[in-house]
């Protein structure tokens, strides 16, 4: 694949974190697989991974509390 932002080809795999403000709470899910490019460092989700984060978010939504941090295996 290519990066969207610089055009570069080269995107290697790598592991974030992803990190999301909700109106309810702070989610922040650890280690998550993903590309990154090697020029500008921007990162990219595959369509499979944004799911599963969908989901996460969705099966916390309606958990009391205000920050969530989640290690990306455990959940997925
Ligand atoms: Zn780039």
């Amino acid at each position: 694949m290519r990066c969207t932002v610089c055009k570069n080809d080269e995107v290697k795999d790598s592991i974030t974190t992803y990190f999301v403000s909700l109106k309810e709470c702070y989610v922040i899910i650890e280690n998550v697989p993903c590309k990154k490019c090697s020029q500008c460092g921007e990162e990219f989700f595959s369509v499979h991974v944004m799911e599963r984060i969908d989901e996460i978010i969705d099966s916390i939504r309606n958990i009391a509390g205000k920050i969530f941090v989640l290690e990306y295996k455990s959940v997925a």
